[in-house]
């Protein structure tokens, strides 16, 4: 049935990105999961990071729309252009529909599953699939999912972190915390508005946590710093401050903390056995969030349990969802 070569394709429809894998080809496309709409006739502008850029930016007639919010559709219509722009892009407008895998996070609703698949093949795929998506960033960090061997992944993305543990081809355990990198961002907007009287926008305070972001105090240098303009609250213009490593930590260090918790946790609630797993091969941390500096370490030392970031953490997700269309027969895949 899916000996359809490169018409299976695999999307990561995430709250910040959108990644398209294409079976025989790999990851075709990344791109932000933004839409551009006119809002006197709701049509779109622009899909992606052309959209993106107009985030903050945008004139009284066009607003930027982010359609997915923790992890699940919060715009029915504009999810389905978003999906319908990026399979023509990845395949291009031609023939034979795809057969789709897109992967959800674990615990949503039959509802939100259903709305994904419905969306998916609005979009036109032939058919659609969903696959949980902590097993699919496992299978795309090159994790034994399927052995008799406890795995855990950490994905840190936009909206939320997802914690679980795997074995035997499913997930025994999982947690999710809507702490993630849009949690990193506004929390350094609003540390810089308390700390120093400068209001940044969103793509700034992104910017900074990339470019100079440690998820460690102890680890964060006062001397490694950015320059950022914004606008200074008490005089209204325009103002270019020094940002520091430090602050970055400082801004986010709640945040850090509640994501340690929940792998705690988690960890807590796992069976002797898994427990015993994930003591000898470690934790995988996936998502664009797994990039952050001194996360990996820090949770390390918390934990007490060896961390290491998976190879492309930001597109792990993709490719386990791509790959997964392979073995649809033998995983536990949610129609
Ligand atoms: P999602 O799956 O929710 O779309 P991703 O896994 O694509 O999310 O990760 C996106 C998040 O990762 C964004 O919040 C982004 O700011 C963050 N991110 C990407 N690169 C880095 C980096 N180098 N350091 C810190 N955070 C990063
Ligand atoms: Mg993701």
């Amino acid at each position: 049935m899916f000996g359809f070569g490169s018409k299976n394709i695999g999307i990561d429809l995430g709250t910040a990105n959108t990644i398209v894998y294409v079976d025989g080809k790999g990851i075709v496309l990344r791109e932000p999961s933004v839409v551009a709409k006119s809002t006197k006739t709701g049509e779109i502008v622009s899909v992606g990071t052309e959209a993106q850029s107009m985030i903050g930016r945008t004139p009284g007639s066009i607003e930027a729309i982010r359609p997915m919010k923790d992890g699940v559709i919060a715009d029915y219509d504009t999810t389905v252009s978003m999906i319908k722009h990026y399979i023509e892009k990845a395949l291009g407008n031609r023939g034979t529909k795809p057969y789709v895998m897109v992967c959800v996070p674990s615990g949503i609703t039959a509802v939100e599953k259903r709305a994904v698949i419905d969306a998916t093949k609005v979009a036109g795929a032939k058919d659609a699939y969903v696959i949980e998506e902590p097993f699919a960033a496992a299978i795309g960090a090159g994790l034994p999912v399927m052995d008799p061997t406890g795995s855990m992944v950490v994905d840190i993305g936009g909206g939320t972190t997802d914690v679980a543990t795997i074995s035997l081809g499913g997930i025994v355990s999982s947690k999710s915390v809507r702490i993630a990198g849009d949690k990193f961002n506004e929390d350094i907007v609003t540390y810089i508005r308390q700390n120093y009287n400068l209001l940044i926008g969103e793509p700034t305070a992104e910017k900074l946590k990339k470019n100079i972001g440690s998820a460690s105090e102890v680890k964060a240098s006062e001397t490694e710093t950015e320059m950022v303009r914004g606008r200074d609250l008490l005089t209204g213009l325009p103002k270019s401050i020094e940002i520091s490593s430090l602050d970055i930590a400082r801004a986010i260090h709640e945040d850090v903390y509640e994501i340690i918790k929940t792998v705690k946790e988690t960890l807590e609630e796992t069976s002797p056995e898994i427990s015993a797993d994930v003591i000898d091969y470690g934790i995988v941390l996936t998502g664009g969030g797994a990039l952050l500096r001194n996360l990996s370490s820090i949770i390390s030392e918390e934990t007490k349990v060896p961390v290491t970031i998976a190879n492309e953490p930001l597109d792990c997700v993709a490719i386990g969802t791509g790959e997964s269309l392979k073995s649809i027969n033998v995983l536990k895949i949610d129609k």
